[in-house]
């Protein structure tokens, strides 16, 4: 099974992600993770990298699909794959199905957690990244709504989107994604 995460930041979608990654035997790839993974090497790019993702920026398409393309070739993700943080935007979005469509492996399904405002900023408030400041986590929203919120439409257009009630605990967030995912095999 291959899916895609979608949601404002703190809708919950690194959670779940791992929570499903765990049910289903197949990896959670977040771009975020390994782009916080490259800063924390030091290496050149990971202090470029830094720069856009402490101001709350989205990192150039050019890092990112890379990056993402190389963790999709592992084995593991032959089994499947979540995709967490990933595509940011139509042109990430259309890369992401031409890189798939060479690996013969198209998405199942997308998953929209949809949150209201207030839940969000509390989530993130409770959380411990440098990029979670208040300043920031305004900007992030903001990035969202901008070119990451058209990816909704993109999927539902292309029939593969599903809406989720993100609202309560994890638990039950988790329960509503598994009752729509067995209602759609
Ligand atoms: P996340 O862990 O998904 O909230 O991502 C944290 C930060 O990493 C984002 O605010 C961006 O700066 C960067 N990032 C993660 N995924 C992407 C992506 N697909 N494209 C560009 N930047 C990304």
């Amino acid at each position: 099974m291959r899916l895609i995460l979608l949601g404002v930041p703190g809708a919950g979608k690194g959670e779940q992600a791992t929570r499903l990654s765990g049910k289903f035997s197949i990896p959670h790839v977040s771009t975020g993770d390994l782009l916080r993974r490259e800063m924390e090497e030091g290496t050149e790019v990971g202090r470029r990298i830094s720069e856009f993702v402490n101001r709350g920026e989205l990192v150039s398409d050019t890092v990112t699909q890379a990056i993402l393309e190389n963790r999709l070739r592992e084995t593991d993700c032959l089994a499947g794959f979540i995709l967490d943080g990933f595509p940011r935007n139509l042109s990430q979005a259309d890369f992401l199905q031409a890189a798939l469509e060479r690996m013969s492996a198209p998405v199942d399904v997308v998953l929209n957690i949809e949150v209201p405002d207030g839940t969000v900023i509390d989530r993130l408030a409770m959380r411990n990244r440098l990029d979670d400041a208040p300043e920031t986590i305004r900007h992030r929203l903001k990035v969202y709504r901008k070119v990451t919120a058209p990816l909704v439409d993109y999927y539902d257009r292309a029939g593969i989107l599903k809406r989720i009630d993100g609202d309560g605990s994890p638990e039950e967030v988790t329960q509503r994604i598994l009752t729509c995912l067995a209602r759609k095999a």
